[in-house]
């Protein structure tokens, strides 16, 4: 029995009373959605997805920045049919093994962006991350340095919310209540020069600095206790920062003067999102360990990947022969249908050529937003690469200063972009993402900025 609803706009036993009676959402203000109630998208087709209603949105974020093939793909519907009635489910552990993993495992190590040794499988980019950090943990204590532990990522970056990824996420939300993070990990500076630059510095000199920072604090905590940075090519969730240029060049400076390994975590960024197969080749990262997930299976059905090369291989490789077992897998590690869905979604990205479908649309979304909305008296700075980008909203445009966040002027924003048509995902500092399907057509692109920019226009009115 579904209780009366909390607000009655939401009509007895309709799908929103049903939710806000049963439903705890991931990332929700529980309270506010008592009153407010859920959008229950109900079909999806190409880039766009429909509600309850019929009502047809346009998805700027490709759900969860994952979708890249979009709401409507019927091989990898095939995919997944064939590969249940073949095999649903088989395991990887203790040796065990079945095609789709092997052939995904090859396609993604032919793919890497630097040589890579092997592939592990996970179900969310979470676990992906807390396999990285529990590897470069293992590998450690397998080459007799058990003191070199402690792992550096960025403020501002998101890595995920499992314990140790959400200690690894560099965002005020994913710690506090959750008495995070543990000890053991580090955050360094976030390398956004719209805000974090000192009047007059350039790009390069922004680099620079946060390279000494980060080698101070290497040094400051001492290199034999440092094991690991982690860092997405492109911040997504922590507001779509993209680095300043010759960042990765001197992190990597410094990360190789203390025998520091790299992790790129490619969740958002792989697979064409930013105008390369790899955010890594993009930014010139050359990572000892790379995650990715989303737009793997275009996130039809979850699973994560995280590659090695040969020397973290080796290591864990003769941890694993000391103790009998390299202890940590996951039931569904590479399951076999997720896996089918993910050998068939890369093979469409090869036929298509993800890549330069990407970079195409990825540079007339960067240019039609500039053009479109850089002068809002609203906007501060519109950013990006590729087909992830983000508008930026300020109350005063000279000082890059933000709204009081109790104004909620994003939230606002994303209910007027439902009004005009468009699903919006409002970031930290009242920035909106814009990471749509990498199918994304150049004339779905200006839909969107055209709905984007009346909707911005709503607000401005709604303001005065
Ligand atoms: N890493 C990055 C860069 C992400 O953007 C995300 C999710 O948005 C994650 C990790 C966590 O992935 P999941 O939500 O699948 O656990």
């Amino acid at each position: 029995m579904t209780p009366p609803p909390a607000n009655p706009a939401h009509g007895a036993n309709s799908p929103a009373a049903r939710d806000i009676a049963h439903v705890l959402h991931p990332y929700t203000d529980h309270k506010a959605h008592r009153e407010k109630g859920p959008l229950v998208i109900t079909g999806g087709r190409g880039v766009y997805v429909s509600d309850e209603n019929g009502k047809e949105y346009l998805e700027t974020v490709a759900g969860l920045w994952c979708a890249g093939l979009g709401f409507q793909n019927e091989r990898l519907v095939q995919a997944a049919a064939e590969q249940m009635r073949k095999l649903p489910f088989y395991h990887a552990f203790t040796g065990r093994s079945h095609m789709p993993l092997i052939e995904l495992s090859e396609m993604l190590i032919e793919r890497a962006p630097v040589p890579m040794s092997k592939a592990f499988f996970a179900n969310s980019g979470s676990e992906a991350n807390d396999t990285a950090l529990k590897m470069i943990w293992y590998m450690n204590n397998a080459l007799g340095r058990p003191q070199k532990k402690k792992v550096i990522s960025r403020i501002g970056g998101y890595h995920g919310v499992t314990v140790a990824a959400a200690s690894l996420t560099g965002l005020p939300a994913n710690h506090k209540l959750f008495d995070l993070p543990i000890a053991g990990i580090l955050h360094t500076s976030r390398p956004h020069h719209y805000h974090n630059a000192q009047p007059g510095e350039s790009e390069e000199e922004f680099a620079t600095r946060l390279a000494a920072e980060l080698e101070e604090m290497i040094v400051r905590e001492g290199p034999d206790t440092v094991a690991g940075f982690f860092a997405e090519p492109v911040m997504g969730a922590g507001g779509v920062i993209v680095p300043p240029a010759t960042y990765f060049e001197k992190i990597q400076a410094v990360l190789r003067k203390y025998d520091v390994l790299l992790v790129a975590d490619e969740v958002i960024c792989g697979f064409g999102r930013t105008g390369s197969y790899w955010g890594s080749q993009t930014m010139g990262m050359q990572p000892d360990i790379l995650t990715c997930a989303k737009a793997l299976s275009s996130s039809y059905l979850p699973i994560s990947g995280v590659l090695v090369n040969e020397r973290v291989y080796e290591a864990l490789s003769e941890g694993s022969s000391q103790i009998g077992t390299w202890g940590h897998g996951y039931t569904y590690s590479g399951h076999p249908v997720a896996a089918a869905v993910a050998v068939e979604t890369l093979k469409i990205y090869d036929e298509m050529d993800i890549v330069s479908h990407a970079a195409a649309s990825g540079a007339v979304m960067q240019k039609r937003l500039r053009e479109a909305v850089a002068d809002h008296p609203l906007v501060g700075e519109v950013r990006g690469i590729g087909l992830i980008g983000a508008v930026e909203l300020v109350e005063n445009k000279a000082e890059h200063r933000n709204f009081d966040p109790a104004k909620k002027v994003a939230a606002k924003l994303v209910a007027l972009g439902e009004e005009h048509g468009l699903i919006l995902r409002a970031l930290p500092n009242d920035s909106i993402a814009f990471s749509p399907p990498q199918i994304i057509t150049p004339d779905e692109v200006e839909i969107m900025v055209t709905r984007f920019s009346k909707a911005l226009d709503a607000l401005s009115v709604q303001l005065r």
